[in-house]
């Protein structure tokens, strides 16, 4: 497993990283005893970059993952979030952070995080989140509660705009085979203030997969008929589509990890074997015409005055 330097924190963190919102069902209803040994199949495959929140499964995800690492928590970096528990559920006040992170060190059996990070700010107050929720997650590093700490959201914009305090940003679903609008400013500003880049979300929430999206998906049809195409095509190759998707964000020189969601042994064999290898010129060709018509569509997300541009759907 290759590894790069997230940012400035010097943290070494494995090229693929394990999103672990699938261990809190939030795509279908997972076997918690297959939860465990797909953590424990990553660790052993070199994967030491683990990503979670109190919002996923509404903290099952949290405490599935801190029951699985007992034992083995100094081999990982571990990232979690305050700010969201629900679909429209967020809290970015300071008193809700500090009592969101003990809760969150007390399901994951830690007495640290490596990584803290608000989620989903562009739900937020965007002056609350520069002026009160950072200030908060500096308190809790200087406590020794988080190593570093982060942003995260889909509203590139917004990303940029609260960047002034930051060790790190994690974008999602804005650089893959449908879109690639995160390399455009957010890149470059990461680069610029040396923030830790992840991006989230290579299968783009599940629609880059032969089991297709779940029903929340908030991709506009045309997008999930050109994936199913895309998918079909990989299958008449006998390949999946997964696979190419991921090798192909995992060639993304600026995110320090990719992040993918996974909650089964099989997937984590898969992805690993994905970031060994390289996609096949050709097919990754004739996958990205099929695609070709249906790129960088977004929808809309969080608060009106947070959003990028005029969205798509
Ligand atoms: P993803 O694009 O990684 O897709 C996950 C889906 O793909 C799941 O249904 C999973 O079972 C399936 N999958 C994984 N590997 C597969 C394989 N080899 N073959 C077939 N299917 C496979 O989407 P995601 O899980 O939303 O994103 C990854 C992680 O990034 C999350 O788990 C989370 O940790 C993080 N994330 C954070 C935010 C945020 O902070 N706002 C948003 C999105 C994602």
């Amino acid at each position: 497993m290759k590894t790069s330097t997230l940012g400035a924190t010097g943290l070494q963190v494995s090229r693929l990283g394990f999103g672990a919102s699938p261990l809190g069902n939030e795509f279908a209803t997972e076997d918690p005893a297959e939860c465990t040994s797909a953590v424990h199949c990553a660790i052993d495959l070199g994967i030491n970059l683990f990503d979670v929140s109190p919002y996923y499964g509404r903290t099952l995800a949290e405490t599935r993952l801190g029951a699985a690492l007992e034992g083995k928590r100094e081999r990982v970096v571990l990232a979690t979030k305050v700010g969201r528990y629900g679909v429209s559920d967020f809290d970015f006040s300071a008193g809700r952070i500090f009592a969101s992170v003990d809760e969150s060190l007390t399901r994951l059996r830690t007495d640290y995080v490596d990584l803290l990070q608000a989620h989903d700010i562009e739900f937020g107050d965007l002056h609350q989140i520069i002026g009160e929720t950072i200030p908060a997650l500096r308190e809790i590093q200087r406590q020794g509660k988080a190593r570093f700490i982060g942003i995260t959201g889909y509203q590139l914009g917004t990303l940029c705009a609260a960047g002034a305090d930051i060790d790190t940003v994690l974008s999602y679903c804005r650089y893959n085979l449908l879109i690639s609008d995160l390399d455009s400013e957010l890149g470059a500003l990461s680069e610029e203030h040396m923030w830790g880049l992840i991006n989230a979300s290579p299968l783009h929430m599940g629609l880059l997969t032969d089991t297709g999206p779940p029903a929340w998906h908030p991709a506009p049809a045309n997008v999930k008929q050109a994936a199913a195409r895309a998918a079909a095509l990989c299958r008449s190759r006998g390949l999946s589509i997964a696979e190419v998707a991921l090798q192909y964000c995992l060639e993304y020189p600026r995110a320090a990890s990719t992040l993918t969601g996974m909650a089964t042994v099989e997937h984590v064999r898969a992805n690993v074997r994905a970031e060994n290898t390289s996609a096949d010129p050709a097919l990754l060709a004739a996958v990205q015409a099929e695609l070709a018509a249906v790129q960088n569509q977004t929808w809309p997300c969080g608060r009106p005055e947070n959003r990028d541009y005029a969205q798509t759907v």
